[in-house]
């Protein structure tokens, strides 16, 4: 089979493969939606988790199920699916622990594009099919579904991470993909005021559109100034981090008040550490917690999401601004992540 691989760092292709063997309890599955991620960019192209030679590229996919080991129970070929960015191995003690996404090993849960081949391939293997796949619902389309499997949940892990409670003041630092799913899971989980950093005028719209009330932009000076001047000097009671470099962390433990918590999705591509201001994190004291995650996978938290969608809470179709049909645009929908233009949220290519 085809497959869009990075060779090394700084290098992708088409390779073939052979197709994927199916074990008692996985799936083989065909992709119908893909969507490169900004984790495989900082992958390939800064090495962020080592080199890796000829592995197929991408996790985040729609699909159908190809074929079923013999002790799958509520699958079978032809369902379509939604498949998770991050598929654990639920029989691990992370799992009984509560950490899913580090099963068998840190980062251990997020196997796709990382310890085995990922999605961007004619098929592409699914460990634990009954635990890690959720049925893609009629109506729901394949753009919004595939942005189920890492921008949802991880925008939405930042939420949870920050313990957004009732009324809570909330900075979202960059508002791609992740960052917009970001301020709208504060909106759920009843976020107050929520101020948006980013930049570019399509992601200020997306970001209004989720439940930014203010945007503070990180070109027109020093973001914690603008939210100190924007809060009065209080500063605020969470802070996600969803873009932006490591200088983040530190403006975000600046910008929260004494007692709030600083979240972390954003993925730390390069650099030896993250920089803690001693002074504002209170020489220590200040009950500044900060948090950082890895999403949550499997098939109930994708279940969760979709209906979330179904039920009309959040409308993920907003972050897609780029659809091409045809397998063989992945390798151009990678580019354009990596490229970034001012009107892109997300690619997905459509297969079927
Ligand atoms: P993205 O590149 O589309 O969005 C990041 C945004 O931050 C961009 O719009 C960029 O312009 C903006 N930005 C750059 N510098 C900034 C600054 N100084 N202040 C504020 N904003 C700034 O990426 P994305 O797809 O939204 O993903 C965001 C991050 O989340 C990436 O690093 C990605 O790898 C990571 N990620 C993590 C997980 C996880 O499980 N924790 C999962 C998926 C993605
Ligand atoms: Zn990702």
């Amino acid at each position: 089979m085809k497959g869009f691989a990075m060779l090394g760092i700084n290098k992708v292709d088409w390779i073939e493969k052979d197709k994927p063997c199916c074990g008692v309890y996985d799936a083989i599955v065909r992709p119908l939606a893909i969507s490169p991620c900004t984790s495989d960019i900082h992958t390939v192209f800064e090495g962020a988790i080592g080199d890796r030679h000829d592995m197929i590229l991408g996790h985040e996919a729609v699909g159908e199920v190809v074929e079923v080991g013999s002790e799958v129970k509520d699958f079978k070929p032809g369902d379509r699916v939604v498949v998770p960015a991050i598929t654990p191995d639920w029989r691990s003690l992370e799992v009984q622990r509560g950490f899913h996404q580090h099963s068998n090993g840190m980062l251990a849960g997020w196997k796709f594009s990382n310890f085995k081949d990922g999605v961007f391939a004619e098929f592409f293997h699914v460990n634990d099919a009954d635990m890690n796949l959720a049925k893609l619902p009629e109506g729901m389309s394949l753009e919004s579904a595939v942005m189920l499997c890492d921008m949802m949940t991880t925008g939405f892990h930042g939420a949870e991470l920050a313990e957004i409670e009732m009324g809570s003041s909330t900075v979202v630092i960059g508002i791609g993909a992740v960052g917009l799913m970001a301020v709208s899971g504060a909106k759920l989980r009843g976020a107050g005021r929520i101020i948006a950093v980013g930049s570019r005028p399509l992601c200020i719209e997306a970001a209004k559109f989720y439940g930014a009330n203010d945007i503070v932009n990180y070109r027109n000076g020093d973001i914690v100034d603008q939210i100190m001047n924007l809060t009065k000097g209080q500063g605020v009671d969470r802070v996600i981090m969803a873009g932006g470099g490591v200088e983040t962390l530190e403006q975000a433990i600046k910008m929260v008040k004494p007692g709030g918590v600083v979240s972390n999705v954003n993925y730390h591509g390069s650099g030896e550490s993250l920089p803690i201001p001693r002074v504002e994190w209170g020489c220590g004291m200040a009950h500044k917690s900060i948090r950082g995650g890895l999403c949550p996978g499997g098939r109930l938290r994708m279940e969760m999401l979709i209906d979330l969608v179904r039920y009309n809470r959040v409308d993920p179709s907003k972050l897609v601004t780029h659809v091409f049909h045809g397998f063989e645009n992945v390798e151009k929908a990678l580019l354009l992540m990596k490229d970034k233009p001012k009107d892109l949220i997300k690619p997905v290519v459509i297969v079927e």
